[in-house]
């Protein structure tokens, strides 16, 4: 092999089923944890089980189309790590997913999960499609076939699904369905961000938007930048930025820009983040808000502002854009926006990052909670929910701060230290079978 080739297997982690001419962000994923090895003593013995995902499944997923054609999408489930529990991470329908992007999302769910200290392993699961380029009826059925297809390593104890990119409750209730009617009885702890109705949480749609805000608040405790005041720029304008702008402009910050797929906009005043999320319901895009001005996207990254939001999807914060960055902190709603290289300027130039594993850990925390709940069959008040949420993120947060100042590395290498000591130690006590 040449030094290239070499160095691209090494970025892959030495896995021969990955496109080597795409080599993100499963390669961003194993460059995170090759900065944990000088911290993993014992148990760097253990490091290249991160590197190699537990199992990984693709499935063709053939539907008949409404006007008679068949058509075959690709899905994938990557079960990364079952050390710790069964596994747990969303399902993502977007026509670019890869099965590269799937292992590093299932990654992160490893870490994720350990880093906040959840009795999960990681996983992730997605299908190549546009939601918006078929028919209600066609994405029942894409949805059907995709879960009797993942069937055979998926369970309440086994491997638990939840929305993410492109999914939503009602996709909960249809795998939830499919699952249960191949089984022959209800499932309810199969998926989590199911409806209320069909042993849902109350909060587990807000979650992921609450975590974020809690852990802005805390990285502005520890600097002296309270929220109420703040400037925010929010880039993704979903479940996750959407919520978490609507939880800053409620606690007194000044959301001045907002992002989604449709436009880019500012308001150095302040977004009135109501009528902002009023438009969307009615016109599923942030285009034509009149409330503010239209942005260039590169502008977006460049605005001076107290914290800043990227709420969407991966590789984002490219080192270019990190150059330019001028916000006190990043806290990563959306998996993997920041890359290594642009994590290392971010750093250097003195902006603290919460890192994705920890920021936007909310969902997963509560969807737990979704599952101990349907397990009981006892549901909780959405302020118990709440509470305890509010508990596990502020304490995660601490943990991970002081191990980031013991030890002079960024927030999020001490998450992965955190998590990666957690999972390397189960892996190491249950020992190789056979
Ligand atoms: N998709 C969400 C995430 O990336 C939630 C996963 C879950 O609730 O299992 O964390």
């Amino acid at each position: 092999m040449s030094n290239l080739a070499d160095a691209t297997a090494a970025r892959l982690g030495g896995l021969s089923y990955l496109n080597p001419n795409a080599p993100e962000p499963w390669a961003s994923f194993v460059e995170q944890i090759e900065r944990v090895r000088p911290y993993l003593g014992e148990l760097e013995r253990w490091i290249e089980t991160l590197k190699h995902p537990k199992r990984t499944l693709i499935v063709d997923v053939p539907i008949e189309r409404d006007d008679g054609t068949v058509a075959h999408y690709e899905g994938y489930r990557v079960q990364h790590s079952l050390s710790r529990g069964p596994g747990k991470g969303g399902i993502r329908f977007h026509p670019d997913v890869t099965l590269n992007e799937v292992m590093a999302l299932a990654g992160w769910m490893t870490i994720k999960n350990a880093a906040v200290g959840l009795p999960f392993g990681g996983a992730k699961g997605g299908i190549r499609v546009d939601p918006a380029s078929v028919s209600k009826g066609e994405l029942q059925r894409i949805t059907r076939r995709f879960t009797s297809e993942i069937g055979i390593v998926i369970g309440p104890d086994r491997d638990i699904p939840a929305p993410d990119v492109g999914t939503n409750a009602m996709t909960m209730a249809v795998m939830m369905d499919t699952f249960s009617m191949n089984r022959g009885g209800t499932a309810t702890g199969v998926v989590t961000g199911k409806p209320i109705a069909l042993g849902g949480s109350l909060g587990r749609q807000e979650a992921t938007g609450r975590g974020v805000y809690i852990t802005a608040r805390e990285a502005g405790r520890h600097l002296g930048l309270p929220i109420e005041g703040a400037r925010v720029a929010v880039q993704g304008f979903g479940n996750v930025g959407g919520i978490g702008a609507r939880l800053f402009h409620e606690a007194g910050a000044r959301v001045i820009a907002i992002a989604d797929h449709s436009a880019t906009l500012v308001n150095k005043a302040g977004i009135d983040i109501p009528a902002a999320l009023a438009h969307v319901a009615a016109h599923g895009g942030l285009a034509g808000f009149v409330g503010a001005a239209p942005l260039d996207i590169e502008e977006f990254w460049r605005l001076s502002c107290d914290f800043l939001v990227p709420a969407a999807l991966e590789g984002q914060i490219t080192a270019e854009r990190a150059a330019g960055i001028r916000a006190r902190v990043v806290v990563e709603g959306a998996n993997g926006p920041t890359t290594p290289a642009a994590d290392d300027i971010l750093r250097e130039r003195g902006v603290l990052v919460v890192p994705d594993v920890l920021a936007n850990a909310g969902g997963v925390t509560v969807s737990y909670f979704e599952w101990v709940q349907d397990f009981s069959s006892f549901f909780w008040t959405e302020d118990e929910i709440n509470a305890r949420l509010e508990r596990i993120m502020v304490g995660a947060f601490n943990a991970i701060w002081q191990v980031a100042q013991e030890k002079g590395v960024s927030l999020r290498t001490a998450a992965f230290i955190i998590a990666c000591h957690r999972v390397l130690e189960a892996r190491a006590e249950r020992g190789l079978y056979p």
